[in-house]
Order: structure tokens, then sequence, then C-alpha cells
């Protein structure tokens, strides 16, 4: 899944939020993108999909802060909340999509997230076949439509920027491996 869908499933983690809470609502979805962001930080630190990838322990994590800002719930514990059952997800997420290689297409991965609890691979269900498929655009347009009708201010305009940025995406993502080679090296 593209880094927008990422993004807008973080948001949308809000929506409870934004129905039962509305002055948490920005912050929550604000956490909620940032956590669903995060883990793709170790394309660049460490190995892809395993060094901040915890599709089940992220849990461990998620589940008591979920508790804490039901309980007393104030910005800091609504947002740790959100970004942390964001963060979580992510992972899981990751597991719908394809492997980690850089022409996805070609289902020559079987590694699609590290299950650090099992300590193995969870092998990919392509269910959306490769970030930036036709199928990741529809699932960001359809993730973003309930944060442009319901969540304030500035939340539609960053979901309507993130539908946008990730048509682009999808139309230059097969012509991407060539560039990316180049750049590696
Ligand atoms: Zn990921």
């Amino acid at each position: 899944m593209m880094a927008f869908t990422h993004a807008l499933v973080g948001a949308l983690l809000a929506a409870p939020v934004v129905a039962l809470a509305p002055e948490f609502a920005v912050p929550a979805a604000a956490a909620g993108i940032v956590g669903g962001l995060l883990p793709d930080l170790d394309l660049f630190v460490g190995r892809h999909r395993r060094t901040l990838h915890f599709p089940v322990l992220g849990w461990a994590l998620a589940l008591p802060a979920i508790g804490v800002a039901a309980v007393a719930p104030t910005t800091a514990t609504v947002a740790a909340a959100v970004g942390s059952a964001s963060f979580a997800l992510h992972a899981g997420t990751d597991a719908l999509g394809a492997g980690d290689e850089i022409r996805p297409w070609e289902r020559t991965s079987a590694e699609a997230v590290f299950d650090h609890r099992r300590g193995r691979w969870i092998a990919p269900r392509y269910w959306i076949r490769y970030d930036g498929a036709p199928e990741d655009v529809v699932a960001t347009a359809a993730l973003a439509a309930p944060i442009v009708a319901f969540y304030p201010a500035p939340l539609p305009a960053i979901a309507a920027a993130c539908v946008a940025l990730g048509v682009a995406y999808a139309v230059v993502r097969r012509r991407l491996p060539p560039v990316v080679e180049e750049l590696v090296g």
C-alpha cells in the first residue's frame, strides 16, 4: 500500500474521536497520520518491513494506550492511542499487499511484513497487488471520502491532497524501479 493509503487509514482511526470528542479530533487524526507513516521510515534505516513494523506486538502498545485514553481522555492520551493503533495497523495491513521488493508485481518476494513474536515473515496476501496499483488508488479515495465529509479543517484538504498525490504516484509507479536503481547504484 502507498504511504497515502496508510496515512488515511490512520486518520480514519480517529473517527470515534471525531464523533464522540470532537475537541480532540484534529490532534487525534494528525497522530493517526503520523503513526501510519512512521513504520516506513525503516525504508531508510534498518530492514524495511521489519525494523519498525510490528504487526502483532504493536498492539501490546496500542491496546493499553486505547484503554488509558478511554479512561482519561486528554489531547496527549487520545493522540497516543490513535497514533499507536495506526502504527500497529500499518504493519498488519502491509500483509494484505505485496512482498518487499522493488517490482512487487513480479511477486518474487514472500516477505510482506515481519512477525517479531513468531520470528518469521508473514507472506503477502495481494488484496492490493502492489503499492500504487489501481485498487490502491480506489482504497485511498474510499478512505478519504468520510474524512472529507465529516472531519474538521484542515483534514478534508489533507485527505484530498493524499488522493491527488496517490493518483500521481500510481501513474508513474511502474516506471520508478529503474529510477530507484539508478539512484541507489
Ligand atoms: Zn510498511
